[in-house]
């Protein structure tokens, strides 16, 4: 669902991608790490199509789905309505209900998105995306606003929808931990590449005291 060859971004005289390469293969969790700055986010936008001042070849699945840290939701239209807009067609009650139900929001259908807590704001945004049944799920720091147990309830639910849908995901994170509990393949990008690319061929549920994964921490 996206091939990126010799992609390069510069702000001003600054360039933040520097020929960055990448390929995301169909159904594969990609956790991306690397230090505040480096790009990380540059790359998620010009991968939704969010940003075109590059050079290099980018090419993304039509189908791809967002969500962002801070779930952007419209507050003048109700829970539902911000999770079909956009698509095609009369607003389908119904295809929102059942995404809404999918993350557990099933009693959050008719309330305005001010009523949200955050970690429900995180999932209404998760459930917009997943209505777009998606090839390619780009989150960027979905979890890093939540408290601790909101965010690890949240971590199992895109577990749980990336098995269910089956769809690619690329998942920006600051969090070692949660790249390797969550995804198939973990890439730390700096000065502009992805300077490492590990596939992870570990048995599910991981336990992050596993020695494999005090290895691969220390690798990282
Ligand atoms: P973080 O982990 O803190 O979210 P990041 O890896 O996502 O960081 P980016 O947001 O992609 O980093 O930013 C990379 C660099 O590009 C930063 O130095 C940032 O200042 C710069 N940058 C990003 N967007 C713009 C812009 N619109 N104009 C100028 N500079 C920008
Ligand atoms: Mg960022």
């Amino acid at each position: 669902p996206a091939v990126v060859h010799g992609l390069t971004r510069r702000f001003g005289d600054r360039t933040v991608l520097d020929e960055l390469d990448l390929e995301i293969e169909p159904g594969q969790f990609v956790a991306l790490l690397g230090p505040s700055g480096c790009g990380k986010s540059t790359l998620l936008r010009i991968l939704a199509d969010l940003d075109r001042e590059i050079t290099g070849e980018v090419e993304v699945a039509a189908r791809r789905a967002v969500a962002f840290q801070a779930p952007r939701l419209m507050p003048w239209k109700r829970v539902w309505r911000n999770v079909v807009l956009g698509l095609p067609g009369r607003p389908d009650k119904q295809r929102a209900v059942a995404a809404l139900e999918e993350v557990g929001l099933g009693h959050r259908v008719d309330v305005w998105p001010k009523v949200l807590s955050g970690g429900e704001a995180q999932r209404a945004s998760l459930a917009r995306a997943l209505v777009r049944e998606p090839d390619l799920l780009l989150l960027d720091e979905p979890f890093s606003a939540l408290d601790a147990l909101t965010r690890i309830r949240a971590q199992q639910l895109v577990g749980q929808l990336w098995q269910r849908h089956g769809c690619a995901i690329l998942l920006v994170t600051h969090d070692v931990e949660e790249a390797l509990l969550l995804a198939d393949r973990v890439l730390v990008m700096r000065d502009g590449r992805i300077r490492y690319d590990q596939v992870l061929d570990l048995e599910r549920p991981r336990d992050v005291a596993d020695p494999t994964f005090v290895a691969l921490r220390a690798d990282l």
